[in-house]
Parts: C-alpha cells; sequence; structure tokens
C-alpha cells in the first residue's frame, strides 16, 4: 500500500521544482501515486508523465482552479479528468490570461505605494508558468522590501490589501460545470481556515464531490470534522501536502508527510469513470 500526494505545484505555476525533479522528490519520499495540481494549469501535469511512468508513480491529471464564488476567490481542486477536453482547455487558457491583466494591475497597486517594480520583473521569476502573487513575493525579497514571503502576503499581497483589484477568473459553477464535462471530479480545496459552516453548506451544493480534509493547513480536530461532514454527507475525502518547494510556503517539510490512503485515491477514480461513461453515454 502506498502513499498518494493529491496536492502539490511546480514552476508551470507558483513551485520550485520543475515537473520531472517533483516527480522524481517524490519517489524519493516513497509517494506511489501523485496529482500535481498547479494554479489553473496542466502544463506541469502533462510534462511530468514520462518520469512518472519511469519511476513507475501512478500520476494523476490535476489542477488546482481560482475560481469566483460571490466576489471571492475559492480554491477547486480538479482530478481524473480528459487533459484534452477542449471546454477545460479553454477555461485553463481564459485563466492565464486573467492571472496576466491581473498581476498588471497589482504591479501598478504596488507603484502606487511607492515600490519599485515592474511586469517583467515579475515575468522573469515565474518563466512561462501561470503567473501568482508569490512570484510578485518573490520580486519584492530580492529588492529588499520584505525579508519573506509570508512578510510580502501581510504587507503587500494579501486578498485583503487587494481587493479593490477584480479578476476575471472563471465563476465557480461554470469551472463544476466544465471539470464535470471533462469527467473529472471536485473537491473543494484546503477549506478548513477559510470558510464558515454555512458557506461550506452553500459550496457544497453547487456541485463539489469531496471535500480536501487532509491538508497542513488542518490541525487534528479540523481534519476529523471534515472527515465527518464527508461521511455524514457521502462525499468524497481528498487529501495533500499542497507542496510548493523549498522557500516557498510553510508546507515544504509536508512533502512526503501528509499524504491520504490509497481507498480514497479508488473511490476518486470510480466517480471519475462513473462521470465518464454517463458523458459519453
Ligand atoms: P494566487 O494564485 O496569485 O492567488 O496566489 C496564491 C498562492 O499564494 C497560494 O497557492 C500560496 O502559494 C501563496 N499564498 C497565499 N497566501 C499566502 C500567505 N499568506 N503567505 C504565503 N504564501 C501565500
Ligand atoms: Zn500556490
Ligand atoms: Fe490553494
Ligand atoms: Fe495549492
Amino acid at each position: 500500500m502506498g502513499k498518494a500526494d493529491l496536492h502539490t505545484h511546480t514552476t508551470a505555476s507558483d513551485g520550485a521544482l520543475k515537473p520531472a525533479d517533483l516527480v522524481k522528490k517524490a519517489a524519493e519520499k516513497g509517494l506511489k501515486i501523485l496529482s500535481i495540481t498547479d494554479h489553473d494549469t496542466v502544463n506541469g501535469y502533462l510534462e511530468a508523465k514520462e518520469t512518472a511512468s519511469d519511476l513507475q508513480i501512478e500520476l494523476i491529471s490535476g489542477c488546482e482552479i481560482t475560481t469566483l464564488w460571490k466576489d471571492r476567490e475559492v480554491h477547486l481542486l480538479a482530478y481524473y479528468f480528459d487533459e484534452t477536453d477542449q471546454g477545460l482547455l479553454n477555461l485553463l487558457k481564459k485563466q492565464k490570461s486573467a492571472r496576466i491583466v491581473r498581476m498588471k494591475a497589482i504591479v501598478e497597486s504596488l507603484k502606487k505605494e511607492g515600490l519599485d517594480i515592474d511586469i517583467d520583473e515579475v515575468r522573469a521569476e515565474s518563466g512561462p508558468g501561470n503567473m501568482g502573487r508569490p512570484h510578485a513575493a518573490s520580486v519584492l525579497i530580492n529588492k529588499g522590501y520584505v525579508a519573506s514571503v509570508a512578510e510580502a502576503f501581510i504587507r503587500y499581497l494579501s486578498s485583503e490589501k487587494l481587493k479593490d483589484i477584480q479578476t476575471r477568473y472563471a465563476s465557480i459553477d461554470e469551472t463544476i460545470d466544465a471539470v464535470r464535462k471533462a469527467g473529472g471530479v471536485i473537491s473543494l480545496a484546503h477549506p478548513g481556515p477559510i470558510y464558515s459552516q454555512s458557506e461550506i453548506d452553500d459550496i457544497l451544493t453547487l456541485g463539489v464531490d469531496g471535500l480536501e480534509c487532509i491538508h497542513p493547513s488542518h490541525n487534528f480536530n479540523v481534519q476529523r470534522t471534515f472527515r465527518q461532514i464527508a461521511k455524514t454527507r457521502n462525499l468524497l475525502v481528498t487529501g495533500g501536502s499542497d507542496y510548493h518547494g523549498k522557500g516557498k510556503s510553510d508546507y515544504d517539510p509536508y512533502f512526503g508527510i501528509v499524504t491520504i490512503g490509497n481507498a480514497h485515491v479508488a473511490s476518486i477514480k470510480r466517480l471519475s469513470q462513473r462521470r465518464k461513461s454517463s458523458n459519453y453515454a
């Protein structure tokens, strides 16, 4: 029985490791099942496939999609979708552009605060991958404005600080629809510290299949609470380390440690198989 990690990031979004290097590290940590869930892109997953096959790691198609729900950003995890599905790929393409437009607005707001920062510097950090706030944080660290990613978020990049910037992310409904049409299943990412119980109830009614019960931000009690909710409502349980790589996030040490069991992965797979066969029927 191998261990599974269903939440990781690579250089295709805001992670530190290249997709192949993440897979190698996963193998070193004894993981047997892995999902690369970069923000709004499947490029890291696609790039990692060959290495995963060489190292006999089962790589599950995955993506962490930023969606809009009542003017808030909600992260949904999608798994086992058909990665050639045009509807889903179109949605992700728009997300990539929305991220660029948003980053330009973030850079402008930082300039207004007197910081010397340019979009090209953020682009130099992200490379061809999807731009995210951690890339802006790296620029601020390199320029000596802040000492850490955490400080960059507290002083400049929190959702509260950036609340006037409207991002054209896909709505939660259209995202759920696109993932389902691609035969995928949807889990609400790291619900623990973010939503109230009634907000979770509202989101679950929209067609979410599971809850990310296991995540480094969930202590034992939070994890137990979400497992209970999943059980009583017959929802899937997902989980993973949200690994971003060294210096990128506080969850760094949990790779290979925060994992889920095979039985949960099998349930996720079964639902996607049922969905695919009814979609194509
Ligand atoms: P974005 O995709 O631009 O919305 O950025 C979201 C990413 O920023 C998350 O996936 C984390 O990697 C990182 N992040 C969010 N909040 C914080 C925080 N308070 N401290 C450090 N990193 C954060
Ligand atoms: Zn991230
Ligand atoms: Fe997230
Ligand atoms: Fe994540």
